[in-house]
């Protein structure tokens, strides 16, 4: 039977956008390729442009029984353990941008996604269901999963990720850029760590060819750590040569890591040493978009990864994700009579593509000034000391997202 909309992928985009599409009233069927719905154990940080976003979906109140709001993000030398800058985030976060700075755990954050859709009736799940190709007429789409099944509706989102099959459908094959870059990633009790490491914060460790990130999840009770080095998978790091570039969770010894961090002061190797495990996921992207095409054409169209994946270096992959999701709820909601989908679509597109292709290149530059060795990390560090928040602020990208282009 026909639904208006086919959503690819159930992450946290395809998620969001189900459930933007399902509070309008549109029937929907997701179909995600796992068996099982989760999420890999690891944070993310929320900007107030994505706590905006679950606001608005009435999701504020069930984000703060499971995030942190941490008080600042501290930025320092991976190695001296100098101070390089201070952003105030809590209250000041929420006075300059009317939303606070989150920090939860993916799992969490899918399952009150996964919660809210659940209570759509418009949505229908499909798990165990693996888009092998779609296609798109000038009336329909219709998606072939590896399993025979067939879904037809009026539109299509591939919301399916990196590796997108929907991608590769609308813009032909492209290959992801491989960024040489690894992310170890764990997580930490609270109660596990030093009481001088339990601090409401996000820090940001800075030196040559690394950082390493940790801040608090799960009302303060976890930390999440992630530190991000060069090098290859397989290659003195994780899985043996040739492993699955797109797997999240390859195993990883914290030996590795320690080797390919080098020196680094006793204050961060404090808290890696408390990390009790340690997965490894290598970093790819793609080049910026170039133009309204890349998110979208006729009948369907992208969103998050599948469209504009980044480097994690702005915390926003998965803000773009909810960010492009609410545009095209709103954009549905102030459809009336027959929608014109490839229409729609085209306002999304323009909506969205020169915002997220902004992300993408600014969280590929901060990778530069995060890792920079020699006259640059000193120009940085200087440019940090006299700048302080001007710098580490982002008032274009926090009190986003912009009004849907063509919204009544
Ligand atoms: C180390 C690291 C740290 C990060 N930190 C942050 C952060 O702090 N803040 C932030 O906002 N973002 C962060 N991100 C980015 C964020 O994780 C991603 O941008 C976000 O998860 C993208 O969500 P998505 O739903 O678009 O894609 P995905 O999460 O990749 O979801 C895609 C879904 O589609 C399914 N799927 C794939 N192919 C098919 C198919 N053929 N058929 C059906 N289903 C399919 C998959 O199983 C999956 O469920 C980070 C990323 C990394 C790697």
């Amino acid at each position: 039977m026909k639904r208006e909309v086919l959503v690819a992928g159930g992450g946290i985009g395809g998620l969001a956008c189900a459930l933007a599409l399902g509070r309008a009233g549109v029937a929907v069927d997701l179909l995600e390729q796992a068996n099982a719905w989760g999420e890999v154990g690891a944070g993310l940080q929320l900007g107030p442009n994505a706590v905006r976003v679950l606001d608005d979906w009435g999701l504020l109140g069930t984000l703060r029984e499971c995030a942190a709001f941490p008080d600042d993000l501290h930025v320092r030398d991976a190695h001296s353990a100098a101070t390089l800058g201070t952003l105030r985030l809590g209250e000041r976060a929420t006075a300059r941008y009317g939303q606070p700075y989150a920090t939860v755990h993916r799992a969490d954050l899918h399952a009150l996604l996964l919660r809210a859709v659940q209570a759509e009736a418009s949505v229908r799940l499909h798990t165990g269901t693996r888009v092998a190709s779609c296609e798109a007429t000038a009336e329909w789409v219709r998606v072939t999963c590896e399993n025979e099944d067939r879904f037809e509706g009026d539109a299509l989102i591939g919301c399916d990720g990196l590796w997108s099959r929907v991608r590769t459908q609308l813009l032909g094959t492209q290959p992801v850029r491989v960024s040489g870059h690894l992310a170890y990633r764990g997580m930490v009790r609270s109660a596990d760590l030093p009481p001088h490491l339990r601090q409401n914060r996000v820090t940001a460790w800075l030196g040559p060819r690394l950082h390493v990130v940790h801040y608090p999840v799960r009302g303060g009770a976890w930390f999440n750590v992630v530190a991000v080095v060069h090098g290859v998978l397989g290659q003195g790091h994780g899985g043996p040569p040739g492993s699955d570039p797109q797997s999240w969770s390859h195993e990883a010894q914290a030996a590795d890591l320690r080797r390919a961090l080098g020196p680094a002061c006793a204050e961060l190797m404090a808290m890696l040493d408390a990390v009790p495990g340690w997965k490894l996921w290598a970093l790819n992207d793609r080049a910026p978009m170039q133009g309204a095409h890349e998110q979208a054409q006729g009948r369907i169209g992208l969103l998050g990864d599948a469209a504009h994946p980044l480097r994690p270096y702005l915390a926003q992959g998965a803000a773009m994700a909810l960010e492009d999701a609410w545009t095209i709820g709103r954009l549905r909601q102030q459809s009336t009579g027959v929608v014109d989908w490839p229409g729609l679509l085209d306002r999304y597109a323009r909506t969205r593509w020169q915002r997220n292709a902004r992300v993408q290149t600014r969280s590929a530059r901060n990778g530069s000034i995060f890792h920079a060795t020699g006259a640059v990390r000193l120009g940085r560090n200087m440019a940090m000391a006299s700048l302080g928040e001007h710098l580490l602020d982002n008032p274009w990208l926090y009190s986003g997202p912009p009004a849907p282009l063509g919204a009544a």
